[in-house]
């Protein structure tokens, strides 16, 4: 990684919405002064003191900031001796990391006097999340879903239903997330006077990818705050879980430019990166465009989007957020995978040895570590998102379990 060691990562994207070759805005007429107006407004936002102050007592208060770093003793003896500390954002209202972004956006939305919020989602937590923020702030919210994915998730859109939401189904296309995203962006570009659009992840057309980082960063800077008061330095290593990428940028983001932290990234290898169930876009991926950027895609030979697979609805998605793509191509963060059986077994072990019972999201970053442990020393401190917890995941699992009741 020495050759990179001028780079400053953190100054990207460009103007452009350009991470190197990746990102950008690829959209259609209709869509880019929508675009425009989002990126100018968030501009304003980034340099205004009441919104930053806004942001700031919404997290401490509703989402409960700072989320705690917590030293899992009894995970690190399964670690060759390394200190593993978990970030604790599955304890955020909400119960993940999405509800990060979800204050952010809304807040940018009532600057700009948006009464009606439409949202994408696939597992639930995005549309879970925005719905519940919209409850808070009495705005108008339509949650896109695909059928298939409603029929799966059906606590979530209870849920979401109680807290006012309104559901729409997508049957076009293959019925997920994917066709959620399309359907969503389209309703905005027909309702754009009182309508935003709050993306759940670190992808789609600038300047979402850099706002949703933006908002998901606070996970990162107050890591570096704790780690830097609990150990007097800065970690070995960091890893996090992959879907679109946010969580994980959230925690990276504010150590890019620390280049002695090894940073690792880990995506859902479903049944196994060889086989054709799997949701590992970068490992397996090429790059080409979805949802107005370039990135890495899983796809077949015509281009056509395959789907993903992976036992965590989350990790679930056939592309990932453009600054990952580029942080792979540059070398700065090391991207690998966990299968659905490994991630399994982390999420037994963390719930009997800590006490926590992890998504299955953040359980496949657990299960590299695991995997991996002869790779780490006693000398080594890591910090893992735990990014969200598993009470949304237990039934769908528990025939997989083992767990007698
Ligand atoms: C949505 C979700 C993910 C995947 O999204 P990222 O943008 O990659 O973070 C991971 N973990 C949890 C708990 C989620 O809810």
């Amino acid at each position: 990684m020495k050759k990179n060691k001028n780079i400053n990562y953190k100054i990207f994207p460009d103007k452009n919405g350009r991470f190197g070759k990746f990102g950008g805005r690829f959209v259609a007429e209709t869509l880019m002064p929508l675009l425009l107006k989002v990126e100018e407004e968030y501009k304003k936002a980034k340099n205004s003191k009441k919104f930053k102050s806004k942001l700031k007592y919404y997290f401490e208060s509703y989402i409960g900031r700072p989320s705690p770093l917590y030293l899992a003793e009894r995970l690190s003896s399964k670690l060759n001796g390394a200190k593993l500390y978990l970030k604790r954002d599955e304890l955020n209202h909400t119960g993940a990391h999405k509800i990060n972004n979800c204050v952010g956006q809304i807040l940018l939305a009532m600057q700009m006097g948006k009464q009606r919020i439409v949202a994408e989602t696939g597992a639930g937590q995005h549309g879970l999340a925005t719905a519940t923020v919209c409850a808070l702030f009495n705005l108008n919210c339509v949650i896109y879903m695909g059928e298939v994915d409603i029929k799966r998730q059906a606590p979530n859109v209870f849920k979401m239903k109680l807290l006012g939401a309104q559901i729409q189904p997508v049957k076009s296309g293959r019925a997920t997330l994917k066709d959620a995203m399309n359907e969503a962006l389209r309703d905005w570009v027909s309702n754009v006077k009182d309508t935003f659009y709050v993306i759940g992840t670190a992808a789609g057309p600038h300047p979402y990818p850099m706002m949703v980082r933006d908002f998901q960063s606070v996970i990162g800077d107050e890591a570096k705050k704790q780690i830097l008061k609990y150990e007097k330095r800065l970690p070995n290593y960091l890893v996090a879980c992959i879907g679109g990428g946010s969580n994980a940028l959230g925690l990276f983001y504010s150590f890019l430019n620390d280049y002695d932290v090894k940073i690792l990234g880990v995506e859902a290898g479903g049944e196994g990166v060889n086989s054709k169930k799997h949701a590992a876009s970068l490992a397996k991926g090429k790059p080409g465009f979805l949802h107005g950027n370039y990135t890495y895609l899983l796809q077949d030979p015509n281009g056509q989007i395959n789907d993903a697979h992976s036992i965590s609805a989350g990790l679930d998605y056939p592309g990932i957020g453009p600054e990952h793509s580029w942080l792979k191509e540059i070398g700065r963060v090391k991207y690998v995978s966990a299968t659905d059986k490994e991630a399994l077994s982390a999420f037994k072990l963390c719930s009997k040895l800590e006490g926590i019972i992890p998504a299955l999201e953040p359980s496949h970053a657990l299960a590299y570590l695991i995997k991996n442990s002869k790779k780490f020393s006693k000398k080594d401190i890591i910090i893992m998102n735990m990014c969200g917890r598993g009470d949304k995941d237990i039934f769908a699992i528990s025939d997989k379990l083992g767990v007698k009741v």
